[in-house]
């Protein structure tokens, strides 16, 4: 699909082809304004395709109002109706249906127990916290069974511990119910932690997709390896062709990584990611990809601490180790090896 806000513009999703199955939790990750809300917008029905088409269960959507789409959309605001209680909110799609009353109050219930709301259902939105108004936001939009469901940046209104709490409670519920959802955030972690497949956009483009790990791991390009979590990249040209090996020529040095043949001179980058790069204080034995530098910063995190270590050339180079409770030994201005295996870093050619 495409689609142009405005003639003269750049298009907002700019030729942008998935099929998502069956009761995957699909996410769309990518800076803001990349599209990620556009592409969720049509598929929602709220805004046309200048081209492509949308294919939901078989049925071909073009001319589908977005009410009869077999999709609910849970926006970021969540926008509950303020003047109806819980219940009421959430039963609001069925009555619209003209359902039995029974039936009503029986999938008001069950959706509530669900999300753990069930003691509010009396309540107005308005006396509820962030976390409780986005469960009554959650139940609304699955109470009545879309085939689909489309959440736009459905934490981003939490504080940081609801928000990973929730990330828990809405896998929970994505398996318990069985729908497709798709998912659109900015924030990696989030993506990671929760998709069976990501989606990286940018500027209205699919850069990559697959598998949470697969996308961390085996990023495609320099854009991806930089927006999924921390990275180091030597950029360099291949200076020696080995079997399986390549040796490249960086600003740091040469570098050994495990890879296929490339033509010597061809310009790479290799990414190497800071849990990956290992610290010592003395040389490592095998003096393969092992750079010497001075220890300069310490971020304490809690479960791991992130370090930088000036190289010779005055390149910072990031590494992470978890914190096991024997302390760090490294000091602040020491002098410091750093070195990771030729089967750590990944190759880059775009
Ligand atoms: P994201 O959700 O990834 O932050 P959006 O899909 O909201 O990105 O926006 C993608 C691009 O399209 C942005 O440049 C945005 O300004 C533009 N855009 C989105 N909606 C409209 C609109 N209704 N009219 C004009 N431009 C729009
Ligand atoms: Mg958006």
């Amino acid at each position: 699909m495409s689609k142009r806000f405005a003639a003269s513009g750049p298009a907002a999703v700019d030729g942008v082809s998935v099929e998502i199955e069956r009761g995957e939790f699909f996410v769309l990750l990518g800076p803001s304004g990349c599209g990620k809300t556009t592409l969720l917008r049509m598929l929602a029905g709220l805004e046309a395709p200048d081209r492509g088409r949308i294919v939901i269960d078989g049925a071909d959507m073009a001319g589908v109002p977005p009410y009869r789409r077999p999709v609910n959309i849970m926006f970021q605001s969540y926008a509950l109706f303020p003047h109806m209680n819980v219940a009421r909110n959430v039963s609001f799609g069925l009555r619209q249906e003209r359902l039995g009353r029974e039936e009503v109050a029986g999938r008001v219930a069950a959706m509530l127990e669900l999300v753990k709301m069930t003691d509010f259902a009396e309540r107005p939105p308005g006396s509820l916290s962030g976390g409780e108004r986005q469960r009554v936001a959650l139940a609304r939009a699955l109470v009545k069974e879309p085939k689909l469901l489309l959440l736009d940046e459905p934490l981003t209104a939490l504080d940081r511990k609801l928000r990973e709490e929730t990330r828990f409670e809405l896998k929970r519920i994505h398996r318990r119910v069985g729908i497709t959802f798709v998912m659109v955030t900015h924030d990696q972690e989030e993506a990671m932690s929760m998709a069976t497949r990501i989606a990286v956009m940018r500027d209205g483009r699919i850069e990559q997709m697959g598998a949470p790990e697969a996308v961390y791991e085996r990023p495609a390009n320099r854009f991806v390896a930089g927006f999924l979590g921390a990275v180091n990249l030597f950029e360099g040209k291949v200076a020696d062709v080995g079997d399986g090996w390549l040796w490249v020529e960086t600003d740091v040095g040469r570098l050994a990584v495990t890879h296929a043949p490339l033509a010597l001179g061809t310009d790479v980058a290799l990414a190497v990611r800071p849990e990956k790069v290992r610290l010592a204080t003395i040389p490592t034995q095998s003096s393969l990809n092992s750079l010497p530098g001075i220890l300069r910063t310490i971020a304490y995190r809690g479960e791991a601490s992130s370090f930088e270590i000036e190289l010779a050339s005055g390149r910072l180079v990031r590494a992470t180790l978890p914190n096991l409770g024997d302390g760090i030994g490294f000091a602040p201005g020491s002098q410091i090896w750093l070195a990771f295996e030729p089967d750590a870093a990944r190759v880059l050619q775009s």
